[in-house]
């Protein structure tokens, strides 16, 4: 027979599966990210009632299976950040957020501080940090925990803060004397990239960053992430 096991966790992706069932992958600090069916719940009168919804954080009791998916038993609302699902910008943050956390992190494999992060990352979006400063710096974040934390304190090879370029496949910045090729981030942008990656999710908020230098660290941010998948 199946044993059961608990956990808590927040809803990173939910699909639709047969008639009336979903299928969810969830982040819980215990058991990393878990897949589980959830029967039934698209009824109106399902068990779960609106406690399964992306980004909720909930306390779950599922059957362990040992092959296919983990069944859902009881999942019951924990929180909801009421505030992010009343701004498009914000709820489409976060939704980027827990997409990008999905597809980054590996299946049933605990790690408390990424999951801390997640939810730092979603209280911070709710309470009122700018979309895309929160969205930056949670990538920024989420690399770091994942183990590929870009060198943002000067040039990766000498530490000269002259004449830095950008160079995913070497973790970093790299200066003009050191080989670095291409155009010259400006100090401001990598200058708040390491400010982003320095303070903790929560706090990220109190650093003002105009939006050229945001646009720019999003692309930056977002070759990284690009040449880390694709390794
Ligand atoms: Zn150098």
């Amino acid at each position: 027979m199946a044993s059961l096991d608990r956990d808590e966790g927040v809803v990173l992706r939910m699909r639709d599966y047969a008639e009336t069932d979903r299928i969810l992958t969830v982040l819980t600090p215990r058991h990393g990210k878990l897949s589980l069916l959830a029967k039934g719940v698209r009824r109106a009168t399902s068990r779960f009632g609106g406690a399964l919804d992306l980004a909720n954080r909930v306390q779950l009791i599922y059957y362990v299976r040992k092959k296919g998916l983990h069944l859902l038993r009881e999942a019951a609302l924990l929180e909801s950040f009421p505030l992010l699902r009343e701004d498009l910008d914000r709820l489409e943050a976060a939704l980027w957020g827990l997409a990008l956390a999905d597809r980054v992190l590996p299946a049933e494999t605990p790690d408390h501080a990424i999951y801390g992060q997640v939810q730092a990352f979603l209280r911070a979006l709710a309470g009122g940090v700018e979309p895309a400063v929160g969205r930056v710096a949670f990538s920024l974040h989420l690399l770091a925990v994942a183990g590929h934390k870009p060198c943002l304190e000067g040039c990766l090879a000498c530490g000269s803060p002259q004449a830095l370029t950008w160079h995913p496949g070497r973790g970093g910045l790299l200066c003009r004397s050191c080989g670095g090729g291409g155009t010259v981030v400006p100090p401001k942008v990598w200058r708040s990239m390491a400010a982003l990656t320095r303070l903790p999710l929560d706090r990220v908020g109190g650093l003002r960053v105009d939006s050229g230098t945001l646009a720019h660290m999003n692309s930056l941010v977002e070759v990284f992430w690009h040449h880390q998948l694709r390794r």
